[in-house]
């Protein structure tokens, strides 16, 4: 049963197809353009956002339930060296070791050495998306280890040596056929002519070919959804059980997770769940919450012989009190992707970041730059839907606001740009000017258009290469507005 079929084998080495920030323009007309994705796009709203919405509404306190959660990690925040301390004197109590990685590298090098210690050949993993961003897979792939992602999206996304396309859907860009056709491609040793037309196959496939990995692994790998300091526990929440499957059952248990997902008590990570499950999902809670303290005791029925915790900064320490620290408090519940105009219409792809959406557009110039990443907070109606939903209260829109100042003042954008926003922001502090120019333009516009739309005008082509821009009708807001109350009885 433990024996390595080769037929079984997914791709040995993660290493996905590389797409970068900076092509988001490009990326973003090519996912416009393809109609499967647009399909599968749809269901974000049928999965995710009217199920958040009968979850919210059935729960009176929900939004006293977010506060909560918010105030829990702003004071983990706060505190956030006291609560690491207290977490790792209670991991060591419980027979575990953390171990600190300041960034990607040296949390690479920490799991390598931890694996190779164990003998490691076949390495089983948990959804991670932080291992994702460190290139963890890779790097034991390199030393010749077989790494398999046992989250069904994360294992059929490392078939396609792609990026997950969504923080807890990784496979939503994807229709059933396509996963079929790469199950028939993969696990070439199973019969060609077997049945891959429902779900139902495809998972009963997954599972049998992912159950000879779980029980062969050396070493399971695992995220953490929250950190206990209390306890010295770790939480991973999912819906198929192959997390549990992945720390139980292998000799080693290795828990990678960025330091921020601290929190001080296990009462504490009971609220945040409660939160975290209705925004992702709509959910009252995931399937399987597991909590996790140290290794196998004398009297426990299983569990692994060694507990690792390896806990990765990669950037996070500099957040910390800087004018996006309030990303810190991010769950990665999705929920601002899944209400986002934009992501909605390009998917998670286009944002050339393992962190896409509003979430991403924040995080991923934090974490590379902003140079590199300017397009993705650019990338935003700011109509405020994903900070609505947000269950921490993240002010998404205003974060982005201030990347994009940062962008301005490192003169990234085009020439042409620059000086259409100083001409703009020039007469913006000058009302007087402002509404003359407002009042001599909006009747040359709307003379122009002639009561319809326009298909291009200069500056503008962007807009109008996707979408007419209506004509005015002629007066400034503050005419209208005027004569409106001089109607008024
Ligand atoms: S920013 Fe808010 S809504 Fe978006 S993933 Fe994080 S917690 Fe969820």
């Amino acid at each position: 049963m433990a024996g390595h079929d080769k037929g079984h084998r997914p791709a040995l080495t993660h290493v996905p197809t590389e797409n970068a920030p900076a092509a988001f323009v490009e990326k973003a007309r090519e996912a416009l353009a393809d109609t499967s994705l647009q399909r599968a796009l749809g269901n974000v709203r049928r999965g995710f956002v009217l199920k958040r919405a009968a979850a919210a509404a059935k729960l009176p306190e929900f939004d006293r339930l977010r506060e909560e959660a918010r105030a829990i990690k702003d004071h983990a925040l706060a505190h956030l060296d006291l609560y690491l301390e207290a977490y790792e004197r209670k991991v060591r109590e419980s027979g575990g070791q953390v171990h600190f990685a300041l960034n990607a590298a040296n949390a690479r090098a920490v799991v390598l050495a931890l694996c190779r210690e164990a003998g490691a050949r076949l390495v089983t993993k948990g959804k991670s998306m932080v291992s994702e961003e460190i290139g963890l897979n890779a790097e034991l792939a390199a030393a010749g280890m077989e790494v398999v992602e046992t989250d069904l999206g994360e294992y059929i996304v490392q078939m396609r040596s792609e990026r997950p396309s969504h923080i807890i859907a990784p496979i939503i860009h994807l229709n059933k056929e396509e996963i079929a056709a790469d199950f028939r491609r993969a696990h070439g040793a199973l019969p060609e002519a077997r049945k891959l037309d429902t779900a139902d196959d495809l998972v009963a496939e997954a599972r049998a070919v992912l159950r000879e990995k779980f029980i062969g692994a050396d070493v399971g790998i695992t995220g953490a959804n929250l950190l206990i300091a209390e306890t010295g526990s770790s939480v991973i929440v999912t819906n198929e059980g192959n997390g549990d499957l992945t720390q139980t059952l292998p000799r080693l248990h290795i828990v990678i997770a960025s330091i921020e997902k601290i929190v001080p008590t296990l009462e504490d990570a009971c609220t945040i769940l409660r939160v975290l499950a209705r925004s992702a999902t709509g959910q009252e809670i995931t399937t399987y919450t597991t909590v996790s303290t140290g290794p196998r005791r004398a009297n426990d029925p299983d569990g692994p012989a060694a507990y690792h915790v390896v806990l990765v900064d990669n950037g996070r320490s500099e957040m910390l009190g800087g004018d996006f620290h309030a990303m810190l408090a991010c769950i990665r519940c999705g929920a601002c992707l899944n209400h986002c105009p934009v992501y909605g219409a390009v998917g998670g792809h286009a944002y050339g970041s393992l962190y896409p959406g509003p979430m991403g557009a924040v995080l991923t110039p934090a974490l590379q730059g902003i140079d590199g990443a300017r397009h993705l907070p650019n990338a935003s109606s700011f109509c405020g839907r994903c900070e609505e939903v947000c269950p921490m209260g993240i002010p998404l829109p205003g974060l982005m606001r201030r990347w994009r100042e940062q962008d301005f003042a490192r003169r990234n954008p085009p020439l042409k740009e620059r000086l259409a926003l100083k001409a703009w922001a020039f007469a913006g502090k000058r009302p007087l000017l402002y509404h003359g120019l407002a009042s001599v333009l909006m009747p040359l516009l709307a003379w122009a258009g002639r009561g319809g739309s326009f298909r291009w005008l200069p500056l503008l082509g962007s807009w109008t290469g996707g979408r007419d821009f209506p004509a005015p009708q002629g007066k400034t807001f503050q005419q209208l507005y005027a004569e409106r109350n001089r109607r008024k009885p």
